[in-house]
């Protein structure tokens, strides 16, 4: 076993054996030699159908041919220089074209910087301090929104890291999703202390958590109505539910956009989108710093443009019709195996949960049946198939997904029959 061995090297080397938590399952994560299209290739050989898909980035699936080209050229011609290009601008005009809130453009190089920075200009530009996010959200690793986080954070039990100051994280102010109420009450309780609402449009990070009906243009009424600037992290739903992403999908227009993951076509990127007259606050056209050595990066950016370039009208019809697919075979097996199980589903984007209950926010989701979700992903693991390996993290489809949704429902009711035994 060649992963087992270089797991045991990688535990010498790197923290815990890997760069980020999520990676990390028992007994020991296997490790990649190359990936294609839809699969990804272990070094003993195996090879797995990807649900994970570097947790979103890879709509096209991997080593797209088009990509390749166009990022093989612009090596030649280098990958940094400090100095601007017009491959930014064209990748910026790129995103207002598709996205509804998007004027002007900051590129950055994560998902984390683009949240932050996001925080940031929203309290520069109101001069207020605290900022209001959701329960089990995650806007990535930085101390402003470290707190009931998702994803790797939840998965291995440290939702709020030691390391972050109560200083830091008082001015945080944490509601549950989907509840009205909750929220109508935090805002009348610190009138006009309220820099922004961040929201994930549809949470990610958590498994996958539908906003209720109506939900999103409540939150755009209740924060215009405050004078509160709203947020989308659109890093996940951002190019994936539509070309303009959540915004376009719900049509409802947040103030700022974070973009990233599918935006840098498989590099590294973020970006912070918005209204002209909010984004001109970052400098250098206003005071609000944000910088960054390899913001806008040539490579990045070149791969970004060869991506957003192939996500045409078939894309999000046949990424959606695989999803739903899956997505039905799997209410279907859960209830002609009497596995108690909750399925969503939406775009490219499902997740099931062992919940009884319908899961509408993360108290609920935390209340899942991890263990069972793990056997799921082992027993799927041992027939070929790769999703996230967590409960609170989401599945997606590529484009190249087409000629395995069939293989994958048929190895999902040999799994549902392993998980009845
Ligand atoms: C992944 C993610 C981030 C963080 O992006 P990184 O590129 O990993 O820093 C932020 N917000 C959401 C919703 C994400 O899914």
């Amino acid at each position: 076993m060649k992963s087992k061995e270089l797991f045991e090297r990688a535990k010498k080397y790197l923290v815990g054996g890997v760069n980020s938590p999520v990676r990390y399952f028992k007994p020991y994560p296997f490790f990649v030699e190359r990936a294609k299209d839809c699969y990804l290739y272990d070094v003993d050989g195996n090879k797995y159908i990807d649900y994970c898909l570097a947790y979103g980035p890879m709509v096209l699936g991997h080593a797209n041919e088009k990509v390749i080209k166009k990022v093989e050229k612009q090596l030649y011609l280098g990958t940094a220089y400090g100095c601007p290009t017009e491959k930014e601008i064209i990748l910026a005009e790129m995103v207002v074209d598709r996205v509804p809130c998007a004027e002007l453009v900051r590129f950055v190089n994560s998902g984390t910087e683009a949240t932050m920075s996001a925080i940031r200009l929203a309290r520069g530009y109101t001069g207020r301090k605290k900022i209001i996010k959701f329960d089990g959200a995650y806007h990535g690793a930085h101390d402003y929104v470290l707190v009931k986080s998702g994803s790797g954070a939840l998965t291995h039990g440290t939702p709020n890291s030691p390391g972050i100051p109560e200083e830091t994280t008082k001015n945080t102010i944490l509601v549950p999703f989907n509840d009205e109420e909750a929220l109508e009450k935090a805002i009348k309780e610190n009138r006009d202390e309220i820099a922004c609402v961040i929201v994930e449009p549809v949470m990610g990070n958590v498994g996958c958590i539908l906003p209720k009906e109506g939900y999103l243009k409540f939150l755009r009424e209740i924060t215009e109505e405050n004078n509160i600037l709203l947020i989308f992290d659109e890093v996940i739903t951002g190019f994936r539910l539509a070309r303009g992403g959540a915004q376009e999908y719900f049509n409802v227009v947040p103030d700022l956009a974070t973009l990233g993951k599918i935006l840098g076509g498989g590099f590294p990127i973020g970006a912070i989108v918005g209204k002209r007259e909010i984004m001109e606050h970052f400098s250098p056209s206003g005071k609000v710093y944000q910088a960054g050595t390899f913001n806008g990066n040539p490579v990045s950016v070149t791969a970004g443009i060869a991506t957003l370039e192939q996500l045409d009208e078939n894309f999000y019809k046949k990424t959606t019709k695989f999803a739903e697919e899956i997505a039905n075979a799997l209410k279907e097996l859960s209830e002609r195996y009497k596995v108690e199980a909750k399925i969503y589903q939406i775009a490219s984007m499902f997740q099931i949960y062992f919940n009884k209950e319908e899961v509408i926010n993360y108290d609920i989701a935390k209340k899942s049946d991890t263990e069972k979700y793990m056997k799921y992903f082992h027993e799927l693991l041992k027939r070929g198939i790769f999703v996230p390996p967590s409960q609170f993290e989401c599945c997606f489809t590529s484009i190249k997904h087409e000629e395995v949704v069939e293989e994958t429902i048929n190895k999902l009711e040999e799994v549902f029959k392993a998980l009845t035994l």
